[in-house]
């Protein structure tokens, strides 16, 4: 029986605007409110733009508040990036590093992305650090070879392994409707959890592994029944309320498992 959090977050990529995104936290927060128990943890992910507004409601209800991205450096002529202290003072508590679109759209290689996990630990939030292989690199057998690497480059300098998330997110899963099995995912997670073992003080123990790829309320329980799935990061399936509602409601049963 694992003692880490069960935790279900949910990216909303460049969707909703403000208006749309109160009218999410509208529907969605009175009914996480009535659950009953200790539950998983909720944390959203909005674009920048929702962060100030959604600050308090989600601070009311419990619920963590990720952003998408930071620059590593505190501040300077870094046009159209936002500092880790700037997203502390918005509200947020967690910020994503390395999710796959990041490091294949926009060609953020991994010291950069070391460099976001020290900045993002230094600040006082919590990194969610996204790994993953592409379908070339798991058809050529190098899926672990490739995870391996981005969690030894990501998390070199990383002296504890509290207040860290990792996510699993096979490229080829995301965004596409394929699932990774819950055994790929089970045996990737095993794998992860190996190389905390090597890589961090008391094995990275308490280090929750989240899974996310594709994650919706009809698979959403199996995956998260895996011993080694901690919870799941999802992103097509957090933009309605009651979808998300469904996986928070599986994550909340894990949870009561642990
Ligand atoms: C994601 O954005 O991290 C993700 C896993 O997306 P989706 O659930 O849509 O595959």
């Amino acid at each position: 029986m694992s003692r880490r959090p069960t935790i279900v977050a949910g990216n909303w990529k460049m969707h909703k605007t403000l208006p749309e995104g109160e009218a999410f936290l509208q529907a969605f927060l009175p009914r996480l409110a009535s659950r009953k128990g200790t539950g998983c943890q909720v944390v959203l992910a909005p674009n920048f733009t929702l962060l100030a507004a959604m600050r308090d409601p989600c601070r009311a209800a419990g619920v963590g508040l990720a952003a998408q991205n930071c620059h590593p450096e505190a501040r300077g002529a870094f046009t159209g990036e936002v500092a880790v202290g700037m997203l502390a003072a918005a509200g947020a508590t967690h910020v994503l590093v390395g999710h796959s679109e990041r490091r294949h759209l926009f060609h953020e290689d991994d010291d950069f992305l070391r460099r976001k996990v020290q900045a993002v630990l230094a600040g006082g939030l919590t990194p969610i650090f996204c790994v993953g292989e592409t379908l070339e690199e798991r058809t050529a057998g190098q899926a672990t070879a490739v995870v391996g690497r981005q969690l030894r480059a990501g998390l070199r300098d990383v002296a504890s392994p509290a207040g860290i998330i990792i996510a699993y997110e096979p490229v080829w899963a995301i965004g596409t409707g394929k699932t990774a099995t819950t055994a790929d995912a089970q045996q990737m997670h095993a794998f992860i959890r190996q190389i905390l073992g090597e890589l961090l003080p008391a094995g990275g123990a308490g280090m929750p592994v989240l899974y996310g790829g594709s994650v919706k309320p009809g698979n959403a329980a199996e995956l998260l029944a895996a011993p080694e799935v901690d919870g799941v990061l999802v992103g097509g399936a957090s933009l309605e309320p009651e979808d998300f509602l469904q996986i928070v409601a599986a994550g909340d049963r894990a949870a009561a498992q642990v």
